[in-house]
């Protein structure tokens, strides 16, 4: 089964793609990163930063998750990121989502050892 560091990877890392980010990214990435299967997954963000600058944010500040409960880790940079978000009226299995580019601190959940991210929580 899949790991869930290598879930993170599949669902958030694109380090190579930025700048050159289309209107048709989130559409194509989103199904190439089996976020399309079963259901549309409604918002997913991909970050185009080195993996180890991504990897090193678990050891940066410390800040509660969204859930109020579990320790997540805001980046001390901010990151290069494209925000995937369904649109109003796509209807599965045509999964159409707005890509937006930006730039934003990333918050991220890690565990394991080594200690990497596992859940993307969302960027400021
Ligand atoms: O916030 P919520 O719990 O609905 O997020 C569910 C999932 O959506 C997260 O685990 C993450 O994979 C994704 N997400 C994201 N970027 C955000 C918010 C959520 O990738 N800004």
């Amino acid at each position: 089964r899949e790991s869930q560091a290598k879930k993170f990877i599949r669902q958030h890392m694109d380090p190579d793609s930025y700048p050159n980010i289309g209107s048709s990214y989130c559409n194509q990435m989103m199904r190439r990163r089996d976020m399309t299967k079963g259901r549309c997954k409604p918002v997913n963000t991909f970050v185009h930063e080195p993996l180890v600058d991504v990897q090193a944010v678990c050891f940066q500040e410390k800040v509660t998750c969204k859930d109020g409960q579990s320790d997540c880790y805001q980046s001390s940079s901010s990151m290069s990121i494209t925000d995937c978000r369904l649109t109003n009226g796509s209807k599965y299995p045509n999964c159409a989502y707005r890509t937006s580019q930006k730039k934003r601190h990333i918050i991220v959940a890690c565990n394991g050892n080594p200690y990497v991210p596992v859940h993307f929580d969302g960027s400021v």
